[in-house]
């Protein structure tokens, strides 16, 4: 079960993904983040059907959905980048040869931080 704001987060770093898989399924899951809609049971099942993991972070795609809280103290010293307009919980590491990442649900880069 991914809990809704970090469903949220799970899809704007899956999306891409997720509408090569399902196109429709991904852009009614999109609506439904941007409408504030709760769709985190849906989101779930079909990452699920995929074998996709339900993390937002893309680096760590291999920990599965608990990462995604249980990974911020790692980032602590190191600068991440986070969804612009604090839509959502994703935060994905910097690497240094990587374009930045996008937000795939503002259709925004990521800000850059220092947390
Ligand atoms: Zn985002």
């Amino acid at each position: 079960m991914v809990e809704p704001r970090d469903a949220v987060g799970v899809l704007c770093a899956q999306l891409p993904v997720l509408r090569r898989c399902d196109p429709e399924k991904a852009e009614q899951l999109a609506a439904d983040a941007r409408a504030g809609r709760d769709f985190g049971s849906q989101l779930s099942r079909l990452l699920l059907q995929m074998e996709l993991p339900g993390t937002a972070d893309t680096e760590r795609s291999g920990l599965g959905g608990p990462a995604l809280v249980g990974g911020f103290g790692r980032h602590s010293a190191h600068e991440v980048f986070r969804c612009p307009g604090d839509r959502c919980a994703r935060v994905q590491a910097r690497r240094p040869a990587a374009p930045a990442p996008v937000c795939h649900l503002e259709d925004a880069p990521l800000r850059l931080t220092r947390s």
